[in-house]
């Protein structure tokens, strides 16, 4: 049944997904999952959340597209709910996390020109995982995405994750950003450690470099605070969004501050970027997120799962080698056993989760997942686990 006109650039699982409901979804042969990849964070309501459904019916029937040549009031409320609830500031529309981030990296640029006409690099971390256009891929610090593409752009350079003198000799005046996930996603659910962030914080201010906080995965309410960078308490200049924020449909977002702010007419622009269709479903989905209990709710269920994943790997030592993450961004680290090769074996026992670097499986269910079905899914892993031969204490 899989007539595949597609291009080879994914390993897929082996089935056809039909359709879902909150956190469960069907194949078309009607094999039911649990859902703990949520799109890869992206549906954070669940799937065909009603109010979601009916907002973007509403909005279908008014209007779907309409150019940035005009005014349209669910981007100017969409941006104003942005603004107000992240770093203040200024909001411009996109429709991925890469294009957020290539948005962030002219806007460094520019940032930089008005300074000095050498100040244009921009430093990420090592094992990032920013995007996969040329920009956001030259900051992606991973040979596996880059090697076949290059020469990359030029004016990007790499320190290590969590190690600010790393950073130190990098430093000089012709530094204009430093671009960083606060939680590595790809790589395997690493968190920044508080330190670190502020110890970057504080070179960005003595040296005028725009810190940008790449949020596309652990952002939209995923950990339990709205942003990621909330529970660290550093501010970024610049903050990038994307997978959550449409709950589905694809929106992505660049927020920056006052310093940060510099693009005039004609220096960016996107077709499609902030239509009131996209802006539609980022209301609600930012509504939804922002009613009372909601976030308190993530915090409670995230540390759940955590708990009971740091049980499993107290009963499978030799398999689970270590525990990390926050809310509901959760990763496991194996010993022996390949991500992939336990993905697969998930999702035949009915648990849709997804492998990441460092040998981790990652768990990030949509943020309304019932406390009852974080159970389901553990007694899945523990059945995998058992599969796998791994030794119970
Ligand atoms: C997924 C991701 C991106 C890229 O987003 P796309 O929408 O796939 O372009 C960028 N940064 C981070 C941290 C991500 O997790």
């Amino acid at each position: 049944m899989i007539d595949s006109c597609l291009m080879n650039t994914y390993n897929r699982f082996p089935s056809i997904l039909d359709h879902g409901k909150g956190s469960l979804v069907w194949d078309i042969e009607g094999k039911v999952y649990l859902d703990f990849a949520a799109g890869i964070a992206v549906n954070v309501l669940g799937h065909s959340h009603p109010k979601l459904v009916s907002s973007l019916k509403k909005q279908a029937e008014r209007m779907i597209h309409c150019s940035n040549l005009y005014w349209t009031e669910p981007q100017m409320k969409l941006a104003r709910i942005l603004s107000e609830n992240t770093i203040g500031g200024k909001v411009f529309f996109v429709n991925s996390g890469t294009e957020a981030n290539e948005t962030a990296i002219k806007l460094a640029r520019k940032f930089g020109r008005k300074i000095s006409p050498n100040k244009f690099k921009i430093l990420s971390a090592v094992n990032s995982f920013h995007g996969r256009t040329l920009g956001s891929l030259s900051a992606t610090a991973q040979p596996k995405y880059q090697e076949a593409f290059t020469p990359l752009v030029d004016g990007f350079e790499y320190f290590q994750f969590n190690d600010v003198d790393s950073i130190k000799p990098k430093i000089s005046e012709q530094v204009c950003a430093i671009m960083i996930e606060p939680i590595q996603g790809e790589s395997g659910i690493i968190p920044a450690t508080k330190e670190f962030l502020i110890e970057v914080r504080k070179l960005c201010d003595e040296h005028n470099i725009l810190l940008i906080f790449d949020e596309v995965q652990c952002g939209m309410g995923r950990t339990g605070k709205l942003f990621a960078y909330q529970n660290y308490g550093v501010i970024p200049d610049v903050l990038t969004i994307a997978k959550g924020l449409g709950g589905g449909v694809p929106i992505g977002a660049v927020i920056a501050n006052e310093k940060a702010d510099v693009f005039e007419p004609s220096d960016h622009g996107s077709t499609f970027g902030g239509n009131p269709l996209a802006c539609s479903a980022g209301i609600t989905v930012m509504e939804e997120i922002l009613k009372e209990g909601f976030l308190q709710r993530v915090q409670k269920l995230g540390d759940l799962l955590k708990n009971e994943l740091e049980k499993m790997k107290r009963k499978f030592p030799t398999v689970i080698k270590e525990i990390r993450g926050i809310g509901l961004m959760i990763g496991m680290e194996l010993n022996q056993l390949s991500a992939k090769e336990f993905a697969a074996t998930c999702f035949e026992e009915g648990l849709l989760v997804v492998p990441a670097g460092n040998n981790t499986i990652r768990f990030l269910p949509p943020l309304t997942i019932k406390q009852k079905q974080i159970k389901e899914a553990m007694k899945i892993v523990q059945k995998v686990l058992e599969k796998f031969g791994g030794t119970k204490s």
